[in-house]
């Protein structure tokens, strides 16, 4: 064997109990699992006393151009434990969309303001795979990026036209192997989409069997409404639906996540529905004045215009300059900020229930970034599962793994079985956490002492080994363990 991780003790990702056993691998791919003592190995790891468990998935992430570069220090997601992630949630991909180096309109910009040049999805899958990413990568469309590439007028519904030309974009996208499509009705560039557009947009998903993720419409006062608008676009699809990052947002929406479940759950019982959501009760997006009249406190955590405003209070800022706070944010755009604006009881609900998976939603490019980015799954390990006993240490690592894996259709992951691809954690169950904070928000986390991403060592005690072990999983690849089905 190429290499055997011995003396652990196995989470399999599938939810069941953990077991004692040495894990084989031969050619980036898991060959055995028990006792491999007298096996032949080129290498050994030892992890005694450890938990030897799948890679963690981050089923919501904005990685799309994180993917591309390397930079010198730890990386925020394999230090976690991460091997695979979502990229191209909240209907914002970085491709296809070419720009030329104009900047794109809030929240595109959340990616950054260059380097928007792929005018094919398939340039951009390519353009991973030629880089060699760190970890794992399968990829939504983003409708937001589609809309500003096809419609004339954002403020309007798109034309039949105009919805044919995103169709043609999606089908091209998911021929080349994207995962399937997201959507943003919440923000600017796809407020005045109405349903009937976003479903003619993905109806090319319903052939090719791809998801929808959905940033819904709202997520404060008309939930109730934003969340019957996902589940009819979902259901008219007939195409398994992510409700991404479930929240309640605003003081006078706390503790509705009571009837947001129930509604999820009868809706579950109808069409394939799951969520993800962040260990955290405060968000982070783009600063917009209307999420901060819904905010108990707003944290800059970028501005184009002011750069010396990252990592301040938005009120303290507009106490010291005399403005009010809404005009603050138009001194400021285009910037970002953390809004707190959550209820921690529905933070751990949601969290806990049994159709939530986890997924980060950090913004790998700000510059004072939420601390979501560096701590999300080591926070449910040790915060919730460990020191609050919300779900047990299993279960905690099913929402980072099997499930997540089985949601998206990425073949071949997200379980340490035979036959799977040897993306592998290591790690304390004593002393994982999370270490990153609203005021040090890149702190590495602890207890997390290897990562292998296809069967190499890409990351050992924080510190990277390999940043290019990684791979787009492309729908419809089979092969060998690389693709989503
Ligand atoms: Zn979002």
């Amino acid at each position: 064997m190429d290499l055997i991780i011995e003396g652990g003790t196995v989470i399999d990702g599938s939810g069941g109990p953990r077991v004692r056993a040495d894990v084989g691998i031969v050619d980036g791919v898991i060959v055995a699992i028990g006792d491999l003592y007298d096996a032949p190995a080129h290498q050994r790891h030892d992890a005694s006393g450890r938990i030897v468990a799948p890679g963690f998935i981050d089923a919501h992430t904005h990685d799309d151009r994180l993917l591309l570069q390397t930079a010198p220090g730890p990386h925020p997601k394999l230090s976690q434990g991460v091997t695979t992630v979502i990229t191209g949630n909240c209907g914002v991909s970085l491709a296809p969309l070419r720009l030329d180096g104009v900047a794109p309109p809030a929240p595109l910009d959340l990616l950054g303001r260059d380097d928007w040049h792929f005018d094919r999805f398939s340039d951009y899958l390519d353009a991973l795979d030629a880089y060699g990413p760190a970890v794992n990568a399968a990829c939504l469309v983003g409708h937001s990026t589609l809309r500003v590439r096809h419609v004339a007028d954002l403020g309007r519904d798109a034309t039949a036209e105009e919805c044919a030309r995103m169709a043609a974009d999606l089908d091209a996208a998911l021929d080349a192997g994207a995962l399937g499509m997201s959507t943003g009705l919440y923000y600017p560039p796809a407020q005045a989409a109405s349903t009937d557009e976003v479903i003619a947009v993905g109806r090319p998903l319903t052939q090719h069997r791809g998801i929808v993720a959905m940033h819904l419409r709202d997520e404060g006062d008309a939930i109730d409404d934003a969340l019957r608008e996902g589940f009819l676009i979902g259901r008219s699809l007939e195409v398994e639906t992510v409700l991404s990052h479930h929240k309640l947002i605003g003081k006078r929406n706390h503790g509705r996540s009571i009837d947001t479940l129930n509604m999820v759950e009868q809706a579950a019982a109808q069409q394939s529905l799951c969520m993800d959501c962040y260990p955290y009760h405060a968000s982070s997006t783009m600063l917009i004045a209307s999420r901060v009249g819904q905010s108990s406190q707003v944290l800059v955590t970028w501005s184009e215009a002011d750069p010396s405003a990252a990592g301040r209070s938005l009120f303290d800022l507009a106490k010291e300059r005399g403005v009010a706070p809404e005009a603050l944010v138009a001194q400021l755009s285009p910037a970002g900020a953390i809004y707190f604006a959550m209820d921690e009881d529905d933070v751990s609900r949601i969290l806990a229930h049994p159709l939530t998976m986890v997924g980060s939603d950090g913004l790998a490019h700000d510059k004072v970034p939420h601390p979501r980015l560096w701590g999300t799954f080591p926070r449910v390990l040790g915060h919730y599962a460990r020191e609050r006993r919300l779900f047990s240490l299993e279960t905690a690592v099913h929402k980072m793994t099997g499930l997540t894996a089985r949601r998206f259709g990425l073949h071949n992951r997200g379980l340490l079985q035979a036959g799977h691809a040897a993306d592998l954690v290591v790690f304390d169950a004593a002393t994982v956490a999370d270490r990153a904070t609203f005021e040090d928000p890149t702190q590495l986390s602890a207890g997390i002492d290897a990562v292998f991403v296809n069967g190499t060592l890409a990351c050992q005690a924080g510190q990277v080994v390999n940043a290019h072990a990684g791979r787009v999983l492309r729908r419809g690849d089979r092969a060998a363990g690389q693709g989503v089905q």
